[in-house]
């Protein structure tokens, strides 16, 4: 049975304040909720964030992280650093990183062993492109993406203690989504890629979808068998919405 995880990347949004209000409004609503709740602060809140979260069952994490263990990496956070200050989580490959700042697949997938080495989590992105899809080329392209990590030394292994996010590029923050049928039949692709390698690691692994996910378009996503939650961005930004989100996520319950 796969617990759903609901996660919130705030992206570049937030202050001090803000995020006081958000988390406050998330503590107060977010008993009883099933679902594991993540939220992903720029790194500069990480701090002010797990103080306002301690004692509270909801976690938190990094939304990038460098592929770099040490060094002269002028604006780079590592790892281990996340590692240090008590992180749980990274989301590596969102598709922001991959367009608008060049990160391959292959970067990905050295960042998701940086991470995994540190003993963080990473929240592994994947998603196809609009033009990949019109040319049919969505599966294809997913299949890419995690065979880059399905490629490292114990790449299998890490993805025990990893969770996958399908983000179809086109329905990032567009308020477009993917349908309930097409996110599944991504999702059941990813699979069973992964178990082709390694059974037990496949049907362990929680995906989660993303793309404008709301309170109205949440429930018929997460009914389906290979949602396993999902990854949030604009409307993680208010408490009650991503909690309303968040009660929808209780198919594999
Ligand atoms: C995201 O940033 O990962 C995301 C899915 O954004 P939104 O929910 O705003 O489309």
């Amino acid at each position: 049975m796969r617990q759903p995880i609901l996660a919130g990347n705030w992206k570049m949004h937030g202050s001090l304040q803000k995020n006081h209000q958000l988390i406050e409004g998330m503590i107060a609503g977010g008993s009883k909720i099933a679902a594991e709740l993540v939220v992903c602060p720029p790194f500069v809140y990480l701090n002010e964030v797990a103080q306002l979260l301690g004692g509270t069952n909801i976690a938190w994490g990094a939304q990038n992280v460098s592929e770099h263990k040490e060094g002269a990496y002028t604006g780079e956070i590592s790892a281990d650093m996340l590692s240090d200050l008590g992180c749980t989580y990274v989301i590596v490959g969102h598709s922001e990183r991959r367009t608008l700042f060049g990160e391959s697949n292959e970067l990905v997938a050295a960042k998701f062993r940086a991470a995994s080495d540190a003993g963080l989590i990473p929240i592994l992105c994947l998603g196809e492109t609009l033009s990949d899809r019109d040319a049919g080329q969505t599966l294809e392209v997913v299949k890419q993406q995690i065979n880059a990590v399905l490629s490292l030394e114990n790449g299998v292994k890490a993805l025990y203690n990893a969770i996958v996010a399908y983000e179809p590029v086109w329905a990032i923050g567009t308020g477009r989504t993917a349908t309930p049928e097409q996110a599944q039949e991504v999702h059941a692709a990813i699979r069973a890629r992964i178990a082709e390698v390694d059974a037990g690691a496949a049907e362990q692994l929680r995906i989660l979808y993303g793309g404008s996910v709301k309170r109205d378009n949440a429930e018929s996503l997460m009914a389906m068998p290979d949602i396993d939650g999902g990854l949030i961005g604009g409307a993680s930004l208010d408490a009650q919405h991503f909690l309303d989100i968040a009660r929808l996520c209780n198919n594999s319950l």
